[in-house]
């Protein structure tokens, strides 16, 4: 049971931009921008010109309904847009579009790994808004000279998905975050890797105290060290007897701080009325064909892939948490042994990559199958395997390629017995000292052996053999 000491509440308010739909939420505008100039992808509509009307796009309506239904949310018989007035340049109507009573979903909860075991954080509500334009400051916010203004971006069709404050430490959230990532990424309904995809407030409050929310974290690292940064600050204040207020707080991904912008809003500061421009929409018949459409989700993958190939829920866990590693496990499974496609790929390939800040797609799977084939028929070492794959990522090639250049097939048989003979032979001392009860001098004895065979033994068969010897 995990205690709390500080009594951290955290939620969050994650804002998913639709990116893969190919127009924006009320107007034509195409959102294929990110490789375009500013203020090119723009209309009367997403200017906010006087006049100009939004017509919703269906497409977006579908992809939130299906965001509702894979947070386990209630999808609502009707749901309505209203105007939230503020006056800020990235918003040159002077409000948003966005949802306030009756939003597409509400009342979902997703799994994660929590502090103590799985952990379940309740998701208040998941509505539907347009993006505001893009700020760009030189610098700095806090010390900028001026500001430009990008409205590609203006228009945009976002989910704002609302948690509970169910989250109890920095490292809960981060897991929270990434496994909402996961789930939307099996949705198909984003491109987490384009700018601005995926974007965080956080809300945080410690024993029982107002709560700060900070504003533009744009990376799962950033949510943590954001948070961990917020709980020292409200603690420090505490301590010398003053009281957290409630503010928001802007983070500065910099030097991991944050800082206060100004006294936070309460929701009568915007003035929310329903929107006169759109009419509600009727959306109770829509959940049932979008359901029947969803994918498999992450969490039935894991459950699944324990099941059908019987490998243990660490490594199933790991290769669920991406959708193309899990695809491409899933590939070589079907052909290869899959509690070692398993081993390989989680505890050895993925490490790989991530060290050389790879993706999946820079490893072949019909290599990783080879490998599985030197391994498994017992042709290479576990280092001669690791090897290979290392080999592979820097340099190319193919497996075989690789054996008979770097000479990794296997010893074995007689050339290892003779190898044990010579050792033990060769070094009277530690033969001596094992035979004293120095567990230790079998292991200079096994690198003896390993080096004359020029790494090419199996260090746990050579073992074996040396014990029989020495027995
Ligand atoms: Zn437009
Ligand atoms: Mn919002």
């Amino acid at each position: 049971m995990y205690e709390n000491p500080d009594g951290v509440m955290i939620g969050l308010e994650v804002h998913v931009q639709l990116n893969k739909l190919k127009t924006k939420v009320f107007c034509g505008c195409s959102t294929d921008y990110h490789n375009d100039p500013p203020n090119s992808h723009v209309c009367p509509v997403c200017l906010g010109l006087p006049g100009s009307l939004p017509v919703i796009n269906k497409k977006a309506v579908e992809s939130a309904i299906k965001i509702g239904l894979a947070l386990n949310c209630n999808v609502e018989e009707h749901t309505q847009f209203y105007r939230k007035n503020y006056y800020y340049p990235d918003l040159p109507k002077g409000f948003q579009i966005t949802q306030y009573d009756f939003p597409i979903s509400s009342g979902g909860y997703i799994l994660i790994e929590g502090e103590d075991g799985e952990h379940r954080v309740g998701i208040t509500r998941a509505h539907m808004e347009e993006d505001p334009g893009r700020l760009v400051h030189e610098g700095t916010i806090d010390k900028s000279k001026y500001t430009l203004i990008d409205y590609n971006r203006s228009g945009m069709a976002l989910i704002e998905i609302v948690s509970d404050p169910d989250m109890r430490s920095p490292k809960e959230a981060r897991r929270y975050l990434d496994k909402l990532r996961n789930i939307l990424e099996y949705l198909d309904i984003f491109d987490g890797d384009l700018e601005g995809a995926l974007r965080v407030d956080a809300n945080i409050s410690i024993m029982g105290g107002q709560r700060a929310e900070i504003k533009n974290i744009s990376s799962h690292r950033g949510a943590e060290r954001a948070l961990l940064f917020e709980i020292v600050r409200q603690k420090n204040v505490l301590r010398r007897g003053g009281v957290v207020v409630q503010e928001t707080r802007h983070f500065d991904e910099a030097r991991e701080i944050t800082l206060s912008m100004r006294s936070k809003e309460e929701a009568h500061d915007y003035r929310y009325f329903p929107e006169p421009d759109l009419v509600p929409l009727k959306i109770s018949g829509w959940a049932p064909a979008i359901k029947a459409t969803l994918p498999e989700l992450p969490d039935a993958r894991r459950m699944r892939f324990v099941e059908q190939y019987s490998i243990a829920d660490d490594h199933a866990r790991a290769l669920t948490s991406e959708l193309k590693v899990a695809i491409f496990y899933e590939e070589v499974a079907k052909k290869a042994h899959p509690k070692t496609a398993a081993v390989w790929i989680c505890d050895v390939l993925k490490g790989e990559l991530n060290y050389r800040d790879l993706t999946i797609e820079a490893f072949k799977k019909e290599h990783m199958l080879s490998v599985i084939e030197l391994l498994v028929s017992k042709k290479i070492t576990e280092d001669g395997a690791v090897d290979i794959i290392r080999t592979l990522l820097d340099k190319g090639g193919s497996p075989i390629e690789i054996v008979k250049e770097k000479g990794l097939m296997k010893v074995e048989g007689d050339i290892v017995s003779m190898a044990a003979e010579e050792a033990i032979k060769e070094n009277p001392a530690a033969v001596a000292d094992f035979k004293a009860g120095k567990e230790k001098a079998l292991n200079s004895l096994v690198g003896v052996v390993m080096k004359k065979t020029k790494g090419r033994a199996d260090a746990r068969a050579v073992r074996e053999i040396l014990l029989g010897n020495l027995g």
